[in-house]
């Protein structure tokens, strides 16, 4: 490479570190990544897969290997998270904690290691073509800033006990998908862009968890819980605590059907796990359809009202706002208390 190409490369991998230090919120962190990555790889070579571990915490090592299972986030489908142990590329990537490179027959296999505070978190899977080259370690630079950015992001944006985004970062995170779904609808020139919904959970009688067996198998309910809800949803859909036994999700690009479906395989995963020590836990479940034109304490009071619908008739159901008040089964909300309108 002569020097003015490598000055540009240079150039070019600090911009992207300038950009990825830019970013105020993890997904935005990851659009960064991906698109400083666009620009060396073709995007259909690239795959991000987080780890998660259903029997212990989420940092990996050779201990707690056998456990380990993986989502690919850019996988649009409703996955179940798959066995890490399946592929011994990714194994030995894990347990190394090194790049991992392996001749396939249409090129070359490259395995970059994420980290976690203390162990690989992530990892992101390059199929290199024939007679390309990356830049490996300028790569694996990027993406440890990458990972300490997140580790950063991460302490203020989610909640200690179960990992999901906090109470705090509520408001501005579903105002900027409301935001999104409006600017869509308005490019779309008529076409309707996929719209989102948003659903409450409260879990029931969990007051009897805490009264029958103490506050820290309460806890370990609630991290338990919110694991089912990182397995059971989409990369894309947004997870909160809510409140102490309250959680909230955005599904994105899902209409009342799709959403029904998603919440009620959700519901049903919730009702046939059995919290160890502890058996069987319920959640009640409300969701309303997001409209752009809605303050988000609207949509709270619909999906909140669904909610104590389920509650009120016998707990362990999901129920939809705009369904019930179709039905007459509902009042419908006309103005949200503290309402503010976004537009
Ligand atoms: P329902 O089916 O009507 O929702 O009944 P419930 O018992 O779940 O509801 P209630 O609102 O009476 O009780 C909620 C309980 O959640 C009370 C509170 O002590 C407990 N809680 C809230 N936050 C936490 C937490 O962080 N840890 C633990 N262990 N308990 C919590
Ligand atoms: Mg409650
Ligand atoms: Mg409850």
């Amino acid at each position: 490479m002569t020097s003015s190409a490598s000055a540009r490369e240079f150039s070019r991998y600090l911009d992207a570190i300038v950009e990825l230090t830019r970013q105020q919120d993890s997904q935005e962190l990851l659009g960064a990544l991906l698109g400083t990555l666009s620009k060396s790889v073709q995007s259909q070579r690239v795959r991000m897969l987080a780890l998660s571990n259903p029997d212990h915490d989420t940092d990996f090592s050779e201990n707690n290997i056998q456990h380990a299972m993986f989502n690919d986030l850019f996988d649009a489908e409703f996955g179940e998270p798959r066995r890490l142990g399946d592929d011994p590329d990714l194994v030995a990537c894990v347990c190394s904690g090194k790049i991992l490179n392996r001749e396939a027959p249409a090129g070359r296999r490259v395995v970059f290691p994420i980290f976690g505070v203390r162990h690989v978190r992530a990892l992101l899977v390059i199929e290199e073509p024939a007679g390309e080259t990356l830049p490996q370690e300028l790569l694996a630079k990027l993406l440890q800033v990458y990972s300490n950015q997140t580790l950063m992001l991460s302490r203020s944006e989610l909640d200690p006990l179960t990992g999901l985004y906090n109470r705090q970062t509520f408001d501005d995170r579903i105002r900027r998908v409301v935001q999104r779904a409006a600017g869509q609808r308005r490019a779309a020139d008529g076409r309707p862009a996929a719209g989102s919904c948003f659903a409450l959970f409260d879990i029931d009688h969990f007051k009897k968890v805490n009264d029958e067996f103490g506050h820290l198998y309460g806890d370990e309910v609630l991290t338990l819980l919110a694991r089912l809800m990182t397995q059971s949803f989409r990369h894309e859909d947004l997870l909160f605590r809510y409140g102490g036994e309250e959680f909230a999700v955005v599904l994105a690009n899902a209409d009342l059907e799709i959403a029904t479906a998603a919440l009620e395989r959700f519901r049903r995963k919730v009702e046939a796990y059995a919290f160890p020590q502890i058996g069987h836990k319920t959640v009640s479940v409300g969701f309303t359809v997001m409209g752009a034109e809605q303050s988000v304490e609207k949509f709270v009071m619909c999906a909140d009202k669904a909610l104590y619908y389920a509650k009120n008739n016998g707990r362990n159901q999901t129920h939809c706002y705009e369904t019930l008040v179709a039905a007459g089964k509902l009042e419908p909300v006309t103005q949200a208390k503290g309402d503010v309108e976004l537009f």
